[in-house]
């Protein structure tokens, strides 16, 4: 009996916790690959300019000095002391000297990209974010409560470094109680602006990975990941069925999908994952299996109808993003 009820708790957050795994992967996968591109040595392209060098240096007797300027400008200046060497002819017309690229710590690559997604936003209070239509909100941060832009800014900038720190909760609660004071809307309201304002750009730090273009081409679905528990808003259910044959899986340029997509309302806990082909299918998406199948893509992209949402949903997505 009590396994049941621990079985039936573990598949509630089923998705989820397959979402953390997979996002662990792939972000692990790309800060590693930029670790490891950061500390190999470029060394085909150095051995590819001490070919050309070699075939041509016989040859640089015979060129004019305008000539002989045009060929050096090929070279990075990374190789001057190679060229002094082998061609001293090249060396008075070669670049000058980079300076030397800045050590980059390896991070993990969503972290950064979430963090960035934030401290782009431009700083308004309430009242002028208010004004703007839905498109130039995505674009902005404000805190209700707050009348200053001063005031905004300190919490903006307080939560950019949360996310790039790792977020904690308690730890941003009590640097805004110091810097401004507790909010005038109390504690559940800070507690919501943080976990809100990560969710969301933890999201758009995902896009912008996803939106290079090869992983564009890995993952060209991506799933609603929702916890099937008692706090599941009905918007979310409904969004969690209405994807391609019934799943919570969308094409990733779907127009309903990238309407609707998390968080989509205040408190929203879902998570998003963008799935390869073979995963699409396997969660019974009809057009990744036929794509798997055939190898070709589909020709006209499978996009869903629009669903038909509960009563309440355009407000509550209209409060996303004002708390
Ligand atoms: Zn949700």
């Amino acid at each position: 009996m009590r396994l049941a009820r621990v079985q039936a708790l573990l598949r509630s957050y089923q998705q989820a916790l397959a979402g953390i795994l997979h996002r662990t992967v792939l972000h692990a996968g790309l800060a590693g690959m930029r670790a490891l591109a950061n500390a190999l040595p470029v060394l085909p392209e150095a051995s590819a300019v001490r070919h050309i060098l070699r075939a041509y240096v016989p040859r640089l007797t015979r060129l004019e000095p305008a000539e002989v300027k045009a060929f050096a400008a090929l070279f990075p200046a990374s190789y001057r002391d190679e060229l002094r060497h082998l061609a001293p002819r090249l060396a008075p017309h070669l670049p000058p000297a980079e300076p030397a690229a800045p050590k980059v710590e390896p991070k993990l690559a969503l972290v950064e990209a979430a963090a960035a997604a934030l401290r782009q936003k431009g700083v308004l209070t309430k009242p002028e974010y208010d004004r703007l239509d839905a498109q130039a909100r995505q674009q902005a941060f404000t805190v209700a409560g707050q009348t200053t832009r001063a005031a905004v800014q300190k919490i903006h900038d307080l939560l950019a470094e949360q996310i790039s720190q790792g977020p904690e909760q308690r730890g941003f609660v009590k640097k805004w109680t110091a810097a401004l004071g507790e909010s005038p809307l109390g504690q559940a309201h800070m507690e919501t602006v943080f976990r809100d304002t990560v969710q969301k750009h933890y999201a758009e730090g995902m896009d912008k990975m996803a939106a290079h273009p090869l992983v564009q081409e890995l993952f060209p679905f991506v799933a609603n990941e929702a916890i099937f528990d008692a706090r599941l808003s009905e918007l979310c259910r409904v969004i969690s069925r209405s994807g391609l044959d019934g799943s919570n899986v969308y094409h990733r340029d779907d127009p309903v999908w990238k309407k609707y997509q998390n968080p989509r309302h205040i408190r929203c806990r879902c998570g998003r994952r963008y799935l390869t082909i073979e995963q699409a299918a396997a969660l019974g998406v009809k057009a990744a299996q036929r794509w798997l199948k055939t190898g070709r893509p589909p020709a006209v992209p499978p996009f869903v109808p629009e669903p038909k949402l509960p009563p309440g949903s355009e407000r509550a997505r209209q409060a996303l993003g004002t708390v």
